[in-house]
Parts: structure tokens; C-alpha cells; sequence
């Protein structure tokens, strides 16, 4: 069973938000007595609200954010920013390194494929716009995000793209379909059977709130274009799980 420690002399935890994890932590850190600060990129326009104090934009690179770790007196330093950002969790780790702060990199578990899959893996979404000419896919629904630029040169495709953000563009090809998880099998295979999808592009976000699109996806035997996580820096404490990050800021001892 997990302990948490009730700490007397409240440690400041900085939580870099961004993935659906950053809630219940900010809740449960807030709960356990530390003193939390949540950390907004500032893309999205409606944060969920949580308890503690929150802050919104960029810190300026690695360097901002020393200075802010610095003046904040920043303690600890969680990074649950969305497993797809590929520069925070670097300048969070650079920041710390310098600043001796204790990092921890929560992100959830990835999926993997199973019997029945039909993935097909790639690097990035340029990639997965190239797979799809390859695949000769005609109705590809995009589960990647508003940012549907990389797809902008596939003109033998229809697209359905769900997005919690309106899209950044309006191509004649492309509709879009604003929608926010988490969602069920049948509420999937609705959308992929009522659009005729033959294709399906996600990024290995993980996490049971969208995985119901794979299972609906194997259901119907269609090909998924999966975006393979992108690098993250070497040697930074990782935890996979709330509890696990939970248990890890617990463990700190104080420094102040
Ligand atoms: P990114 O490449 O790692 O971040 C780009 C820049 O945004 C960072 O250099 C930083 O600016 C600022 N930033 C990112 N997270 C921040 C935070 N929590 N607090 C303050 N500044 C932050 O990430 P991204 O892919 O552009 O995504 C932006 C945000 O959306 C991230 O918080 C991410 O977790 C969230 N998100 C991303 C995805 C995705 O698929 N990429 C999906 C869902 C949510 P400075 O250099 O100026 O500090």
C-alpha cells in the first residue's frame, strides 16, 4: 500500500503540466501538504483548475526556467508534460542539473500492440503523412492534434481530424471534429464505420483515456499509423504513474 508523508516544513513542488496526469498529482501533492506551484505552457485555452498556485507560459529555455527554480526556491521539480514534448523535459533537466534540484519525468506507460495490430510504426508525423501515400490509404482519421500542417501535401487522402483545440488550418480534404476523451469502443467505431476510415494516425500518447480507438481500430481491421515517442534526456529519475511520483517526492529530503 503507498505511504505518503505528511511533510511539517511545506517542500515547494514545481509540476510542469501539460498531460491529463498533472491534476491528480497537483490534488494529491497539494493534499500530502507540499506547496505546489503548476506550470502551464499556455497552449491550451481552458486548464483544468487545481489546487495550489498555477502559472502559464514559457520560462525562456533551460535558462529561464534555472532563474525561476532560483527565485520561486523551487524544491523539487516533477515534469508530467505530455510524453509527445520534446523540448521541456531537456530544459528541465539541464535547469535542475544546474540548480541541484531533484527531477523526477512522470509519464504513463506507452501502448504496445497486441494480436490482431495492424501498426505500422513511425518516427514522426512527417513520416506517418509518407506512410500513408505508401499504404495507398484514402479516409485516415488524425487523432494527433490541432497541428495537421504535415499532412498538408497528402492530396490522394480525405482526412478526419479530432482535436480538443480547433485545427490551425481549412483544407477542402480535411474535416474537423472537436472532441475531448475519454471515449468507448463503441463511440469509436461509430465515428471510424460512419467516416468509412480506413486508416488511423495517433501518436503513442498511452493511458486508457484514448486507447479505445486501437481496440476499435483492431476491430474493424484497420491499419494505425502509430508516432513513436520522441527522445527523452538520459539519466533524469522516471516514474510511470502518479502513486510512483507521489512516493518519489516523498522520499526528498529538504534541503532548506
Ligand atoms: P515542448 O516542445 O516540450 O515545449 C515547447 C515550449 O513550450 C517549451 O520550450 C517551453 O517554453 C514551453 N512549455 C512547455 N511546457 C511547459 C510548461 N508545462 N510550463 C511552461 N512552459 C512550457 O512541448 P509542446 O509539444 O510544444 O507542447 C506544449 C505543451 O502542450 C506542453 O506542456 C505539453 O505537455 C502539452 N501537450 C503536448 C502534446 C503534444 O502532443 N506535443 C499533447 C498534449 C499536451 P520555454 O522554452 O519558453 O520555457
Amino acid at each position: 500500500m503507498r505511504t505518503i508523508r505528511t511533510v511539517t516544513a511545506p517542500m515547494t513542488v514545481l509540476i510542469l503540466a501539460g498531460s491529463s496526469e498533472a491534476t491528480l498529482l497537483a490534488t494529491e501533492l497539494d493534499g500530502a501538504g507540499f506547496d505546489v506551484i503548476s506550470s502551464f505552457a499556455g497552449s491550451t485555452s481552458s486548464p483544468r483548475l487545481r489546487p495550489g498556485r498555477t502559472r502559464s507560459g514559457g520560462f525562456g529555455g533551460a535558462d529561464g526556467l534555472f532563474g525561476f527554480l532560483t527565485v520561486e526556491h523551487i524544491d523539487i521539480v516533477i515534469d508530467t508534460t505530455h510524453p509527445f514534448a520534446a523540448q521541456m523535459p531537456f530544459h528541465a533537466a539541464q535547469a535542475c542539473e544546474r540548480a541541484a534540484i531533484p527531477l523526477c519525468r512522470l509519464t504513463r506507460e506507452g501502448w504496445h500492440r497486441t494480436v490482431g495490430d495492424r501498426w505500422v510504426d513511425v518516427d514522426d508525423l512527417a513520416d506517418a503523412a509518407r506512410a500513408l501515400q505508401r499504404l495507398d490509404a484514402r479516409r485516415v482519421m488524425l487523432t494527433t492534434g490541432r497541428r495537421v500542417d504535415a499532412f498538408d501535401q497528402c492530396a490522394g487522402q480525405w482526412f478526419l481530424a479530432r482535436s480538443i483545440e480547433p485545427l490551425d488550418v481549412e483544407r477542402a480534404n480535411l474535416v474537423s471534429l472537436l472532441d475531448r476523451g475519454p471515449f468507448t469502443v463503441e463511440s469509436e467505431r461509430d465515428v471510424m464505420v460512419a467516416n468509412r476510415i480506413d486508416t488511423v494516425v495517433t501518436k503513442n500518447a498511452g493511458g486508457s483515456a484514448t486507447a479505445a480507438k486501437l481496440v476499435a481500430a483492431r476491430e474493424l481491421d484497420l491499419t494505425v499509423v502509430m508516432v513513436r515517442r520522441p527522445p527523452q534526456p538520459e539519466g533524469v529519475t522516471t516514474a510511470s504513474t502518479v502513486s510512483a511520483a507521489i512516493e518519489w517526492a516523498s522520499s526528498i529530503q529538504p534541503s532548506r
